[in-house]
């Protein structure tokens, strides 16, 4: 097994959840990487059940990298590597809800672009 302990995500704790960004209070939640009401909503406890247990350490790792660091490149591939633990529904749910806020940025963006046409 690597030594997943050098990782950067087990150097530093995400404080809030991968999915929703609200803030992580319980051991749990701090070792997923995940809230409580997400890890239901998005299958993570039934998925971390079938995958083993190094799966799913290396899942929470992974879960960990996205709370710390919402990058595209780190997000697209935490979410090819979690499809590949067998967490379909985590890594799913961590590509739509990134694209969302990338989306409302976007739309940010072109309403800013949109204005300062109109005004010239
Ligand atoms: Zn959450």
């Amino acid at each position: 097994m690597s030594d997943y302990t050098q990782a950067p995500a087990c150097t530093m704790m995400a404080t809030t959840c991968a999915i929703c960004d609200r803030p992580l209070l319980d051991a749990k939640s701090l070792e997923v990487g995940m809230g409580p009401e997400c890890r239901k909503k998005y299958g993570y406890a039934a998925e971390a059940k079938l995958a083993g247990e190094e799966a799913r350490t290396a899942a929470n790792v992974l879960i960990h990298q996205v709370a710390l660091d919402r990058s595209a490149q780190t997000i697209l591939a935490a979410s090819t590597a979690l499809h590949l633990l067998g967490f379909n529904r985590v890594a799913t749910s961590i590509v739509a809800k990134a694209a969302s806020v990338t989306y409302i940025v976007l739309a940010v963006i072109l309403l800013i672009v949109g204005l300062t046409v109109h005004w010239e």
